[in-house]
């Protein structure tokens, strides 16, 4: 019988991605006894499956308010903080906001977007493809982290004091960017090291 593999979010509020009872449960009642949940780094769980109850096993988690989207060479959730500093602050609608907007997105290799409130960056986001970091009422974008390997690397400043209504286009950009120029396997920091982020602030992005 086929496997077949998705990922599984509460998504995130005050507090941080919070699984409440009922959705651990409904996990565990759906998705059948030889299904494997793997915790990730990037705050998904996998679901790996039978292929033939897919469909109804999402249906059911997605009633208890759980985000269902695709495992592999996607973007990801935005991996975020956990808004110690209150929703306002810390930004909280924006960081949904741009959640919504970059999830799920097919991408030459997976892509990873953190999110810090503020600039004690708590939630690790110079170690992402992509960071934004809130900086009172603005935003710095990073580009290019490396969490992985010997080689690993912090993300470099790509674009300082980013107005709101301005984030999540030059987020999204980036994302379009990488899908039409980054090679099919390619990590987003060698991308980064390969077109150089004086290509990038030269280009139409920020
Ligand atoms: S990044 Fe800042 S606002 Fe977010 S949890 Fe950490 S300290 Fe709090």
């Amino acid at each position: 019988m086929a496997m077949q593999k998705f990922a599984v979010t509460p998504g995130f509020e005050v507090g941080g991605t919070l699984l409440r009872p009922e959705q651990l449960a409904a996990i565990g009642a759906v998705i059948g006894e030889d299904a494997k949940v793997e915790m990730t780094t990037f705050k998904q769980l996998y679901v790996e499956m039978k292929e033939e109850r897919i469909e109804e096993a999402q249906e059911a988690l997605k009633k208890v308010g759980l985000q269902i989207h695709p495992a592999g060479f996607y973007t990801k959730s935005l991996i975020s903080c956990n808004f110690c500093r209150g929703a306002e602050d810390a930004g909280l609608d924006i960081a949904r906001k741009l959640d919504e907007a970059i999830a799920g997105h097919e991408a030459p290799s997976p892509l990873k977007v953190g999110y810090a409130g503020c600039a004690l960056g708590t939630s690790e986001p110079l170690l992402k493809d992509i960071a934004v970091v809130k900086m009172r009422d603005k935003y710095d974008i990073y580009v290019g982290g490396e969490s992985k390997g010997l080689k690993a690397a912090l993300a470099q400043l790509l674009t300082a004091n980013v107005e709101e209504d301005r984030l999540i286009p030059v987020v999204t950009s980036l994302i379009s960017d990488f899908q039409q120029n980054g090679k099919k396997k390619e990590k987003y920091s060698r991308y980064i090291n390969r077109i150089s982020l004086d290509h990038l602030r030269a280009s139409s992005i920020i």
